[in-house]
């Protein structure tokens, strides 16, 4: 199975989920949510395996770390995967919406200067800034929207930008997420869990999310699988 977007570093115990992970022959893309946290989530697995760590800067955490640029940019050359980054519309972080632009922007630039990044996006409601932002800064990468709920004005806009799409078990019970589904082309899907936000049991919670897409894909959850193996091959060559 695939998981696209999990947090590692914060489960209750990092090492075990990694062997379960390992054991499970699972694809993940670990990550984190600040810089600091970068070098020793990356050290919780072996290099070129099945699990990348990404770094990355989480929107809801500029306000309290807002100093934590210059340590992104010394580490980007160090993994091609960014995330979790992007921008955060709810109103408890309406006082930081400023400084997330500035630092989303500021890493958009760096992924632009790295090249073929590819980049884990948190979108709560702000999906259209974040578009805005993908727009205003071309050959940035490969977006990947985690969890995307915005509306389907805002997803068109994706889909001709190019972006691709990591979806968990919530969004294919949805209807919104269920409507968004039908509309994104299979080929640029991924399985998400969120872990430890959304769900804890992982392999579960991928099977769920796999079994969905292959319902509106019309297909069993072994071919929906078939088909996210060659997406995730096509999306890291
Ligand atoms: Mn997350």
């Amino acid at each position: 199975m695939i998981d696209f977007h999990c947090h590692l570093d914060l489960m209750e115990n990092p090492t075990k989920v990694v062997k379960e992970l390992e054991a499970a022959q699972t694809y993940v893309l670990s990550v984190t949510t600040t810089p600091k946290a970068f070098p020793k989530t990356a050290r919780l697995v072996k290099k070129d395996g099945r699990i990348r760590t990404a770094l990355g800067y989480h929107p809801q955490l500029v306000a309290e770390r807002p100093n934590e640029m210059p340590l992104f940019e010394r580490m980007l050359a160090e993994t091609r995967y960014v995330g979790e980054v992007g921008l955060d519309g709810g109103k408890e972080f309406a006082s930081s919406k400023n400084a997330q632009a500035k630092v989303f922007g500021a890493i958009l630039n760096l992924c632009k200067s790295h090249g073929s990044k590819i980049i884990s996006i948190h979108s709560r409601h702000a999906a259209g800034a974040v578009l805005d932002q993908i727009t205003e800064h071309p050959r940035c990468g490969i977006p990947v929207f985690h969890w995307f709920t915005g509306n389907r004005h805002e997803l068109e806009r994706a889909l001709k930008l190019g972006c691709w799409f990591s979806v968990g078990a919530q969004m294919v019970k949805s209807a919104k997420g269920k409507a968004a589904l039908e509309l994104i082309p299979k080929e640029r899907v991924l399985t998400e869990t969120d872990a430890p936000f959304a769900n804890k049991k992982m392999l579960t919670s991928l099977s769920t999310a796999t079994m969905g897409l292959g319902k509106i894909w019309k297909m069993d959850e072994g071919e929906a699988y078939s088909v996210m193996k060659s997406n995730l091959a096509n999306l890291v060559t």
